[in-house]
């Protein structure tokens, strides 16, 4: 059993939902890349992060969130990808959205995955204004190794994150249903980690009212 306390905020309120919905239709901003701790925007609004293997859905899904066509770049190339991209959200500036790079892939040189481990390890031990990570888990396959390393991060970091899975769309509902079980049970034995599971597909619509509360909780 998990350490964690239990949600007792209900991110899926009508009102939240709706709330959350007015957030995203406003206006949504590219602020910029760091590809090293340097070049990091100030840490003076919250951020919520959004984390996953590298083709996981991480940019569809917050164009799909964000109501943009183009706003994270897709088909991002492995090695070429190692910087955190950040986006402002509302005016006044209310928070942040931090894309970070994809991780996972198997062709990915040595060096790079190295590079990686210590962008995201700093960024994350370091970035008092972030107020969870999004960890993005493939509905086909489920959590992978390598997802479970990037929990093991956030787990010391201390960082609060909560698992999302993508592409619901391209299993059949009996499957989700199977998935987000397997999901749930396998989180709540992680100190950080939200113990409910979101189920989104970008391509259909699904899950994207609750995520985009879900943000917004996040946020405190
Ligand atoms: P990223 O590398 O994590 O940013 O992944 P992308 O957003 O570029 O998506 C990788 C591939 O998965 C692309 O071909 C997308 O069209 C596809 N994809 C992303 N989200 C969905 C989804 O919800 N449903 C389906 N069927 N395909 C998706």
């Amino acid at each position: 059993m998990s350490d964690a306390p239990p949600d007792t905020t209900d991110a899926f309120d009508p009102e939240r939902i709706e709330a959350a919905r007015k957030v995203f239709a406003g206006p949504i901003a590219f602020l910029k890349s760091a590809p090293a701790l340097q070049h990091l925007p100030d840490g003076s609004v919250p951020e919520v992060a959004f984390a996953g293997r590298s083709n996981v859905g991480k940019s569809s899904l917050i164009n799909a969130l964000t109501n943009r066509n183009a706003l994270a770049r897709t088909s991002n190339t492995p090695g070429r990808t190692q910087e955190l991209n950040f986006f402002d959200v509302g005016e006044p500036l209310k928070f942040r959205l931090v894309d970070m790079p994809g991780y996972g892939f198997a062709e990915a040189p040595k060096d790079v995955v190295k590079k990686w481990r210590f962008l995201v390890n700093d960024f994350l031990r370091g970035r008092t204004v972030l107020k969870r990570a999004l960890v993005l888990i493939d509905s086909r396959h489920g959590i992978k190794p390598v997802d479970r390393e990037v929990m093991d991060m956030l787990d010391a970091a201390a960082v609060s994150y909560r698992l999302i899975l993508t592409k619901a769309d391209k299993i059949k509902a009996t499957e989700l249903t199977a998935v987000t079980q397997r999901t749930a049970e396998e989180v709540r034995k992680r100190p950080a980690a939200h113990p409910d599971i979101i189920p989104t597909s970008s391509e259909k619509g699904m899950g994207l009212p609750e995520l985009r509360a879900a943000v917004i909780e996040a946020l405190g």
